[in-house]
């Protein structure tokens, strides 16, 4: 997963837009590239590599302009180089994209057959030379972008911006998520609310099939086929402070000491205070009387699944199945209708989970998931949300987004077991009295000092050799 950046306003777009990809670089990529219009003409700047390189490359040759978008690349279709990087185009149109074009070659057939001439091995191109077709059949910047949407299949998140129409960007999403940012006469497209943190906390999420027109002064959202849409905008909580390092010398050293804080805020969601009695939301459906559960994850939210099975299974003697979700769609489990579904994520928008969430529907299964991200796709398309209150998670090994599932996974048995009359009162009492003992029997670990912090940044390290090493070996 990459990302996507860009602004319509008044200032210097490239250092924002740089901004934006430097705090989407956790996602990981392999290059990077920026699009602004000078004068009206379509400008791009691309770099193979880290950001750093691109930054470099912006040093040496400028980039002017209001009107930007920027994107780091995780190459799916064609080599990392910087032939590739996006932002694609022409001199009419610049667009970046996320995710994967499926049809691509049947479009690239039809526009080669057109006289679309292509530079670039990725699937991406195929949009910005759709687009360009259709502007030179005369068609205005928004109803070239629709129609050519519509010709789309696919997972995507793209901007796009055209020559001769400053303060003009169009965005749409697929299955990849995208957030619009609203400022003051000036506003961002960004692939989530921790690229737009720093610069607004008014943020509307887009939907699947969405498509939006943005001017510094405001964005209308519609249908693929130009029908209007409202995506109310909301106040995000994040905040610049929550995605800085905080005075650690990496993020993981950080998010490790955020522990105390991430357990209490997680705990505090699930446990009444008073009755000290786990409580859920309402269900739309009785764990009494659930026949069977299967957890879906993958990576590190599948190893939070593997703890909660043991316990749904020991304390709630509930039968659970468990599968990674890129394995799901294929093993075909037979599940009796009425089971529970119990997908667990960080971003709500891991893409195997995600499919797994959907065949998991078609066979009448309960959703419940357990993420961290409240406005994701999952979210969205779940019965039931048990959030994590983890915070942005910027290091790539995970710690407390880990730790927040596990205390989900600990109050969801506790409800279960109730439920299903396998923990009494006594048992509930005794084990919400241990969990709420956790934020501080954690921040002890952690003030017990050196040994700890020495043991993070030494993870941290090893982590950004490993990556380097990985750079290095990748064609
Ligand atoms: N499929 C596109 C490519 O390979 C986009 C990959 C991405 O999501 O960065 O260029």
């Amino acid at each position: 997963m990459c990302g996507i950046c860009g602004v319509v306003g008044l200032r210097h777009a490239t250092p924002i837009v740089l901004e934006g990809l430097r705090r989407l670089e956790y996602r990981g990529y392999d290059s990077a590239g920026i699009a602004t219009l000078v004068d009206g003409r379509v400008e791009r700047r691309r770099a193979a590599g880290k950001l750093d390189n691109l930054a470099s490359l912006l040093e040496r040759e400028p980039l002017a302009g209001k009107t930007g978008i920027g994107h780091t690349r995780w190459a799916t279709h064609g080599a990392p180089t910087t032939c590739n990087a996006h932002p694609h185009g022409t001199a009419r149109v610049a667009i970046v994209h996320n995710g994967i074009i499926e049809n691509f070659e049947t479009l690239r057939r039809e526009l080669e057959a057109a006289g679309q001439v292509f530079e670039t091995e990725t699937d991406s191109e195929t949009i910005a030379l759709l687009v360009d077709y259709h502007l030179q059949q005369g068609l205005p910047p928004k109803d070239a972008a629709l129609k050519a949407l519509k010709r789309l299949e696919g997972a995507y998140a793209i901007a796009m911006i055209f020559a001769d129409h400053e303060g003009l960007m169009i965005g749409a999403c697929n299955n990849a998520p995208l957030a619009v940012g609203f400022g003051d006469d000036e506003l961002f497209l960004g692939s989530d609310s921790l690229a737009l943190a720093p610069l607004t906390r008014r943020i509307a999420y887009m939907e699947n099939g969405d498509c939006v027109v943005m001017t510094p002064k405001g964005a209308e959202f519609m249908t693929f086929d130009g029908a209007p849409l409202e995506r109310p905008v909301q106040i995000t909580a994040l905040t610049a402070g929550a995605i800085g390092k905080d005075g650690y010398r990496h993020y993981m050293e950080k998010e490790l000491h955020e522990h105390p804080l991430v357990i209490g805020q997680t705990l505090q969601r699930m446990i009444d205070p008073a009755t000290r009695k786990v409580v859920l939301p309402d269900l739309p459906f009785d764990l009494a009387t659930v026949p069977r559960a299967v957890i879906t994850a993958c990576g590190s939210a599948f190893y939070a699944g593997m703890v909660g099975r043991y316990w749904l299974e020991e304390i709630a003697r509930l039968p659970v199945d468990i599968d990674v979700a890129s394995e799901m769609r294929y093993r075909n489990p037979p599940l009796t209708a009425g089971s529970l579904g119990l997908l667990i994520s960080q971003s709500g928008e891991t893409a195997d989970t995600l499919a797994a969430l959907r065949s998991l529907r078609e066979k009448a299964i309960h959703i419940l998931s357990v993420l961290n991200v409240e406005h994701s796709t999952m979210a969205r398309e779940s019965d039931v949300l048990l959030g994590t209150v983890a915070g942005p998670e910027i290091s790539v090994a995970s710690t407390k987004a880990f730790t927040a599932q596990l205390t989900v996974l600990a109050c969801l048995t506790i409800a279960t077991a109730r439920a299903r009359g396998t923990l009494d009162p006594l048992g509930e009492e005794a084990l919400v009295a241990a969990l709420m003992d956790l934020p501080s029997r954690t921040a002890e670990v952690f003030h017990q000092g050196p040994a700890i912090r020495q043991m993070a940044s030494i993870v941290a390290e090893a982590r950004d050799v490993l990556y380097l090493a990985g750079a290095a070996c990748s064609p």
